[in-house]
């Protein structure tokens, strides 16, 4: 007899809906498995087989033959041992194939029967209700995950035999209660106020943030460059519910949600170490799976130690951070991982980290020159603004949480933001920091007095056009941050001031 059980895969971070078609008759008793599949569905025939009798199903020895399709696209994960089973007791005549209309399945199965948590519920909860479908039957520990989608109704299940009881209408079970988020927290972590001093340094920050402008800290290690980085999250606006489910859709297919926590609440910060591998930082591998760029999108990424990662790997990041997103070519597909990441990074002066401070730092201009030479100029093109972080004097280091609040901060980049939306709404872009040299000639227009302030800096600093766009881009977020709709003399000479520190360590020594 033949029967029909529907499941889903997953290719990248979405999900597609997969046929299970299962036919038993006479022949040499065997079990065939086929439709384009990966190793571990393959060998779904012998471990689907012994949970079955572990069941306690007896099934006589004939021959099965099962087919997943689409057959173009190629099957991976165990996410398809639960609709196998399925398939193969309704064929035998265990389970009515009426009780499989409007119900999709996924689950990996244990020899025992029982039923193992998969990754990427969230996505297939998504395809499924797209393609119509009621009720999704998931493994009990992805049962909340799934409920996040509204529309389709989910079951979490704890082994085959139940699941048989339920769809035979010999048992009934609840759908797992609507998601509710009430009762978890936000969670944010350190607060900006806990900073001491480093006041220009939380200035370019909050600037940064605002417009959302690539950042570089340069100074010695231990003047809180992590401390602030890993406060930046708190400070961006509250995430939209559009980007919180692209995110949690990630770290789904990752594996990395919380099982009572389906939804990520808080702006993603991710700091990987600097021997970190390529594959790791943009994603990739045979089976292509998200990177750390990809795990930061609508956050914060940030890379401490900048001068001490491979060039290779920081080459591999110009794309992404143009596109707002990771393509992965592959033979079976082409993969697209969502990676729009504001980026933070921080580098030591020099090997020692005192340079310039001739007093602590012996570092030869070579040396220098060859420290900072590691860190490529086309990332360097994309990082909008420089800060240079230096040591506490002892006054600073005893004042205890005078700044602003984080909540106080978060308004200000709000605010900004409500700005620059209104100013881009027919431009395509959504912050200053995209604005290209057509729109910089639109919105960043100068005084007179102020054009020939900045034609005579560009001039005697003999400074490059690009440099000339980001210092204009940079005080046009300067300006919306004051309610100022033109770009005044202060807001140009803030913007220069994060420039001419690039210029001093990337431009001076190093022509
Ligand atoms: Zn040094």
């Amino acid at each position: 007899m033949l029967s029909k059980v529907y499941s889903a895969g997953l290719l990248g971070i979405d999900g597609f809906i997969v046929c299970c078609e299962t036919d038993v008759g006479s022949g040499l008793p065997q079990t065939v498995l086929i439709g384009y599949l990966a190793s571990e569905v393959r060998e779904a025939a012998d471990r689907v087989r012994t949970a079955i009798k572990n069941s306690g199903y007896l099934l006589s020895p004939k021959k099965i033959v099962i087919n997943l399709s689409p057959a173009d696209i190629k099957k991976e994960s165990c996410n398809f041992d639960l609709p196998i089973a399925l398939s193969i007791l309704s064929s035998y005549g265990i389970i009515k194939t009426e009780a499989f209309n409007g119900c999709i399945f996924a689950g990996e199965l244990s020899l025992s029967g029982k039923l193992l948590s998969i990754k990427g519920t969230l996505s297939i909860a998504i395809a499924a209700k797209k393609a119509g479908f009621k009720k999704l039957y998931v493994p009990s520990a992805n049962a909340s995950e799934g409920s996040v989608i509204e529309g389709i109704e989910c079951f979490g299940i704890e082994d085959l035999n139940s699941l048989v009881s339920v769809l035979n209408g010999e048992k009934t079970h609840p759908p797992h209660a609507i998601y509710n988020e009430s009762g978890y927290d936000y969670e944010i972590g350190g607060d900006f106020s806990d900073i001491n001093g480093q006041e220009m340094l939380k200035r370019a920050t909050i600037i940064a943030v605002a417009g959302r402008h690539n950042i570089l800290y340069i100074g010695p290690a231990g003047t809180g460059k992590s401390m602030i980085a890993s406060r930046i999250p708190a400070i961006m606006p509250i995430m939209s519910m559009e980007e919180r489910l692209e995110t949690s859709r990630i770290y789904s297919v990752c594996g990395m949600l919380d099982a009572d926590k389906p939804l990520l609440k808080k702006r993603p910060y991710r700091n990987p170490h600097h021997s970190i591998s390529p594959n790791a930082l943009v994603g990739g591998g045979i089976k292509p799976k998200p990177g750390e760029i990809s795990l930061a999108n609508h956050g914060v990424l940030f890379l401490d130690e900048l001068a001490e990662f491979k060039r290779e790997t920081l080459e591999i990041l110009r794309q992404p951070m143009e596109e707002g997103r990771v393509s992965i070519s592959r033979l079976m597909g082409s993969y697209v991982f969502p990676a729009d990441f504001m980026l933070i990074a921080a580098t030591n002066p020099c090997k020692c980290g005192f340079y310039p401070d001739r007093n602590r730092c012996n570092c030869n201009i070579n040396q220098i020159k060859h420290y900072l030479g590691k860190i490529s100029k086309p990332l360097l093109d994309r990082i909008d603004i420089c800060v240079e972080t230096r040591l506490l004097n002892y006054d600073e280091l005893r004042k205890h949480g005078s700044g602003q609040k984080s909540t106080e901060i978060r308004k200000i980049v709000e605010n900004a933001r409500i700005i620059q939306n209104e100013r881009f709404k027919n431009d395509g872009i959504l912050f200053n920091s995209q604005m290209d040299k057509k729109l910089v000639d639109i919105y960043c227009t100068l005084s007179k007095k102020d054009e020939e302030f900045l034609k005579d800096i560009y001039e005697s600093r003999s400074m490059s056009v690009r440099s000339v766009h980001k210092i204009l881009k940079v005080a046009r977020t300067s300006a919306d941050i004051d309610k100022s709709e033109q770009i005044c003399r202060r807001h140009i000479c803030e913007a220069i001031s994060y420039r001419s520190l690039e210029e001093k360590y990337w431009g001076g020594i190093m022509r």
